[in-house]
């Protein structure tokens, strides 16, 4: 049984776990860096440790500190969330070495999913398709140079220990090979100190899609169906559906059994998600694993109606599994945006700093995920996301016109957001009929991206709507309530018609 909970990850991924736990009865445990004192995540948990200065390195990656914290709170589980340690295979050593629950899989899976050129040795064995390339690692830059050749320019140089898009190369010509070969292996050896390297053909116009796994340690597996991850900056994920606009059933059924089979090949235990590349053709190509839990994961909860958080818990506390894949069923579709303080406009920048004002979107239909609030401060620390944004619609265009609408009433003042330039996504006729690939953004540059003059005129506004705001409130402190209160989305949203046409 647990009945208490150490997270050990900060910000909305902390929150959203900790929601799950209070509606199981368990106590949950935060832990928290300087700059993160006032995070929403350590308000919410039911103890709090603080475990160091804020860079990450002196805080949340510090294996002894997390674990210092779980015994001294006497925790019998950790939840690792997404980053940080969630796919340290010798943290979930530590962690049940120390005789602590470790909400994942084995430090096994964790191992031969982790390193990208063992998963696609793996996955050959056990029959799932792999992105044409190599299968062991490249030392030698004259045996990369005829491996390149062979496979066909263009080729993606990845790091084997890879994620985050970091140690990433597209090669189009002979002449930029070398280059992106040093240049590959350098990054690599600084982000994951391992410069391994492999080469994969590149794709030129895939979608990036995903399926979603839980399993349980009793040999149970069952997929919960694709999520559609197309739309990317910098090959980074910031809009997510499901259902795929492109998937046939035939197809879904088929690359479900093998991300079954996936999972299966390494005895996976928990909530996994197995991500393919898809071309033109429908031909499925597997991509990696992700061993832990999905930023995108709500869109999946929203269709299948599964507690992803709460089975991950169910199934480390060694339970079975509690569906069989006979009760998963789609139902309606679901879009999350992920909100982040950053300036799409300036190269998508982060921009922490003060959120001054805030009100988030409500309704049917409508989840947000976040943690930040009126007054906070957004450090730099960190990943700049904010929130995710999620709608569910009976059907897509239902959940594109609900998106919309949430994304009008989103509002946040005092730092930069992507929020404008998923409204522009949303948008788009070709969003919109469902005609995309991973190009997406850099395809329709030209219409999503603003000139700066506008976002000037955005911000005049928003500091417009927060000055009358502030003298509704001080008339309503006078007077009472007037009889007809204007709603700020009413004033900003005045000149558009988001229903389509
Ligand atoms: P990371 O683990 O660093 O996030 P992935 O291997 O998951 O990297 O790839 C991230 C994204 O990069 C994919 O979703 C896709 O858009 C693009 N990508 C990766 N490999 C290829 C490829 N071989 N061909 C085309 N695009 C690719």
């Amino acid at each position: 049984m647990i009945s208490k909970i150490l997270i050990a990850n900060r910000g909305e991924i902390a929150v959203r776990i900790m929601r799950s736990c209070k509606e199981m009865g368990i106590e949950t445990v935060a832990v928290f860096s300087d700059a993160d004192r006032k995070s929403l995540h350590v308000r919410y948990a039911d103890e709090a440790i603080h475990i160091g200065s804020s860079p990450s390195t002196e805080s949340y990656l510090v294996k002894e500190k997390i674990i210092n914290a779980a015994n001294s709170t006497g925790s019998d589980a950790i939840h690792p969330g997404y980053g940080f340690l969630s796919e340290n295979a010798e943290f979930a050593d530590l962690v049940r070495k120390e005789g602590i629950i470790f909400i994942g899989p084995s430090s096994d899976s964790i191992r031969m999913m982790g390193d990208k050129i063992s998963a696609r040795r793996i996955m050959t064995k056990a029959d799932v398709p792999v992105v044409p390339g190599t299968r062991k690692k490249i030392d030698d830059d004259i045996k990369a140079l005829k491996v390149i050749k062979r496979i066909g320019y263009p080729v993606m140089i990845k790091a084997s220990a890879g994620g985050g898009g970091k140690g990433m190369r597209l090669v189009y010509k002979e002449s930029e090979s070398l280059d992106a070969l040093k240049s590959a292996r350098s990054e690599a050896i600084d982000a994951f100190g391992d410069d391994s390297v492999y080469i994969e053909k590149y794709l030129s116009k895939p979608h990036h899609i995903e399926f979603q796994i839980l399993a349980d340690r009793h040999g149970n597996v069952i997929h919960l169906y694709e999520r559609e991850c197309s739309i990317q900056r910098r090959h980074q994920k910031i809009v997510e559906e499901t259902p795929s606009p492109i998937m046939t059933p035939e197809l879904r059924q088929e690359m479900g059994e093998k991300a079954i089979a996936a999972a299966r090949s390494v005895n996976y235990e928990g909530a996994g998600t197995i991500e393919f590349l898809v071309d033109e053709n429908l031909n499925y190509y597997f991509l990696e694993m992700n061993t832990r839990l999905q930023v995108e994961h709500p869109i999946t909860e929203r269709v299948t109606g599964v507690d992803l958080v709460k089975e991950q818990i169910r199934i480390a506390s060694g339970e079975k599994l509690a569906y069989e894949q006979a009760d998963i069923f789609q139902d309606g579709h679901a879009i999350e945006c992920r909100i982040y303080a950053e300036d799409p406009e300036n190269n998508f920048m982060p921009s922490p700093g003060l959120i001054r004002k805030i009100t988030e979107p409500m309704g049917f239909g409508v989840r947000t995920d976040g943690y930040v609030y009126e007054g906070y401060e957004i450090p730099i620390y960190y990943d700049p996301m904010i929130s995710k944004l999620i709608t569910w619609g009976r059907t897509r265009d239902e959940a594109i016109i609900r998106m919309l609408r949430s994304l009008e009433e989103y509002y946040i003042m005092g730092i930069r957001t992507s929020i404008d330039f998923l409204k522009r996504i949303m948008e788009n006729p070709e969003f919109i009929n469902g005609q995309y690939d991973t190009h997406f953004i850099d395809t329709h540059k030209e219409k999503l991206f603003c000139p700066s003059e506008d976002i000037a005129g955005t911000e005049d506004l928003a500091m417009i709507v927060a000055f009358m705001e502030y003298l509704e409130d001080a008339k309503i402190k006078k007077n009472g309530l007037p009889p007809q209160s204007f709603s700020n989305w009413k004033m900003r949203n005045r000149k558009r018609n988001i229903s389509r046409q």
